[in-house]
């Protein structure tokens, strides 16, 4: 794989952080950047391509004063599925979702603007966005 050099300027103490990942994993600095990159863009990717898409929501609030199910409700129809439990103080729902990529982050942004956090693991065994 060909590569390219570049310069950039982080926060030291960012850079200190990286190079303590580094070298406890025994890689140099530049494989632990590639990685974070790649991921982030991935994941750019992922959200700005619409597609067909199922995976798993994890949906964690401190204090809930809404019915989420009220917001599951609205989303029926790429809601497959949901667990709830308490941990600690915490309300934690995983939601199993299935349908537009759109649709999915609308859930997401309806969640966040309840106070709730959200991170989405899509499950893909490709990624269906790309060409190649
Ligand atoms: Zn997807």
């Amino acid at each position: 794989m060909r590569k390219e050099r570049f310069g950039i300027s982080i926060p030291a103490e960012l850079s200190k952080r990286i190079k303590e990942l580094a070298d406890k994993r025994g890689v140099t600095r530049s494989e632990v950047v590639t990685e974070i990159v790649r991921n982030y863009v991935n994941d750019l990717e992922h959200e700005n391509m619409p597609h067909h898409c199922s995976g798993v929501m994890i949906v964690v609030k401190k204090e809930v004063e809404i019915s989420l199910e009220s917001l599951y409700e609205t989303f029926k129809e790429i809601i497959t599925g949901y667990t709830h439990q308490h941990v600690g103080d915490l309300c934690v729902n995983v939601v199993f979702v299935s349908g537009s990529s759109q649709r999915i982050e609308n859930l997401s942004r309806s969640l966040n603007s309840c106070g709730c956090f959200t991170r989405f693991l899509p499950l893909h065994v490709k990624e269906p966005w790309r060409e190649t």
